[in-house]
């Protein structure tokens, strides 16, 4: 089914009074700032960004070794960034799905499959391990067909994924009926390896315990400049500077600090709702007790869950590039998305006609035109970064500070040896062709998903030359 898009004055009704605080930030729980860094200081590894990929390296850093003096420098404070906004769905992927990985690295698929679901096994042992309360839950995902056309490739996916062990599974329409009452869900595929968590309890359970191994943590220090000093790398803030032996850069989808990195990420918007806590009646007239996660299979998707306290997360479909890398907080407040996004909702769940929503927000994501994370060093090896995972980050972030650390302490390890690991992405165009390219493959998926998923020319092409754009 095409969605509609114009949205009704009741679906208007329904955004009036959502704040626009991303919900998982708005929450009693959430922890004072540290404070910020007035003075220069030291450190063996330097964290620059504290969402999880940063989080994840120093907290990996530390428990290898306990005396390695580590400090983190965010430029807000801990999770404001993607973090802290996203859908909460961890996948075991790591290549951003499993087609995005067959496409890409045939040969190393196998290991690259083992290695995402040991990462989110780890995940979930450190959770149990530390008691971080943060509502994680293996419930799989669903992705859902809408039309026949999407049955038949979900059909052929299983076929296809089947020889490596994926255990999908294909749901019929009672199946998936039986998941989630909508009426226009007509099949699903499900995967296993996927956990849901409230993501903003986990990052700040990861920040408590990183500040109770001794990492020292300042809030509100963005890093402007980086500079080599023999064998240590300066990193400037206003108010002080951090000498380091060593640097993980972890800065997503922000401006980067390395120019080398301009044109291998660009920050895409996407937006996400969150309704009021449902009635139990409301609740009845849907179902979804297993509290799976849930996507569409279009190419513009969207995606939903429900939270620990009864409401339905939905966000997704719109991924917007602003012209030059355009970036800031204005820019996460988009009210034609709420209410597009809005109107979806009310067509997947007409039961719910009337359900307002408390929270609409958006956040950047870090595309890159291989839709999957990338590595890469600065300063002679003293600065490693990892970035570009656009959109499917919760769970791949932890596997992405390994390979940082990995690549700090010149550890050869099956990690450092994958293709995947040792090429980059190309790199985008400049403007004005970055803006054209980027509003043309949207424009085009727009037309594939109005049309049977029959991809245009210009779909067809970028995909013969392995770029693509996506969220
Ligand atoms: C709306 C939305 C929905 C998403 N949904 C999902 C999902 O359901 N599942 C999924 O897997 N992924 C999802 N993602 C992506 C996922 O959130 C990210 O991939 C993941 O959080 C990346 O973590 P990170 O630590 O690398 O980046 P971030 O969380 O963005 O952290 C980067 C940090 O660096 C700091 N920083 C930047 N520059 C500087 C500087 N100069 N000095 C100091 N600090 C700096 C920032 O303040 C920020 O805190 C979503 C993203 C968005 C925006």
């Amino acid at each position: 089914m095409a969605y509609l898009n114009i949205p009704r004055k009741e679906t208007y009704e329904s955004i009036a009074e959502a704040s626009h605080v991303p919900f998982w930030l708005d929450d009693p729980s959430r922890p004072a700032p540290e404070p910020e860094l007035t003075e220069n200081s030291t450190a063996d590894l330097l964290v620059i960004g504290a969402g999880f990929t940063g989080l994840w390296t120093a907290l990996l850093a530390k428990e290898e070794n306990p005396s390695r003096d580590v400090l983190i420098l965010e430029a807000g404070e801990v999770a404001t960034g993607a973090t802290g906004r996203n859908g909460g769905f961890m996948d075991a992927s790591i290549t951003h799905g499993f087609y995005n990985g067959l496409s890409r690295w045939p040969k190393e698929l196998g290991t690259l499959l083992e290695l995402g679901i040991a990462n989110l096994d780890e995940i979930e042992s450190t959770i149990k391990r530390l008691g971080i309360e943060c509502d994680y839950r293996r419930t799989g995902d669903i992705d859902m067909a809408t039309e026949p056309y999407q049955v038949k490739e979900m059909k052929q996916e299983l076929e296809i994924a089947a020889p490596y062990q994926t255990n999908f599974q294909f749901l019929d329409r009672d199946q998936v009926q039986a998941v989630v009452k909508s009426p226009i869900f007509i099949a699903g595929l499900k995967r296993p390896d996927s956990a849901l968590i409230n993501p903003a309890h986990l990052a700040w359970g990861l920040r408590k315990i990183c500040l109770n191994l001794g990492v020292r943590l300042y809030e509100h220090s963005p890093v402007v400049k980086l500079a080599e000093e023999k064998n240590r790398v300066i990193a400037f803030t206003q108010h002080g500077c951090v000498r380091a032996s060593c640097v993980a850069l972890a800065t997503n989808a922000f401006p980067p600090l390395l120019k080398q990195l301009k044109h291998y990420v660009i920050p895409v918007y996407d937006y996400a709702l969150v309704t009021e806590p449902l009635t139990a009646a409301q609740r009845g007239s849907i179902g979804w007790h297993g509290r799976e996660g849930i996507s569409d299979a279009s190419r513009q998707f969207h995606y939903t869950r429900t939270t620990a306290d009864g409401r339905i997360l939905w966000g997704g479909y719109d991924a917007v590039y602003y012209w030059n890398n355009g970036f800031g907080a204005h820019l996460e407040n988009d009210p034609a998305s709420f209410a597009r996004l809005a109107e979806h909702f009310f067509q997947t769940f007409p039961q719910l006609e009337g359900l307002r929503f408390s929270h609409a927000w958006g956040g950047a994501i870090d595309t890159c035109s291989r839709f999957s994370p990338f590595w890469g060093t600065a300063h002679h090896g003293k600065i490693a970064y990892v970035m570009g995972y656009t959109g499917l980050g919760v769970g791949a972030s932890r596997f992405g500070a390994r390979v940082i650390l990995d690549i700090l302490d010149s550890h050869r390890t099956e990690r450092t040896e994958l293709e995947m690991v040792r090429s980059k992405p190309l790199p985008f165009p400049p403007e004005p062709l970055r803006s054209l390219g980027i509003h043309l493959s949207r424009w085009s998926m727009d037309q594939a998903d109005r049309n049977q998923g029959r991809e245009n020319l210009w779909l067809r092409a970028m995909g013969w030359l392995g770029l693509g754009f996506d969220s």
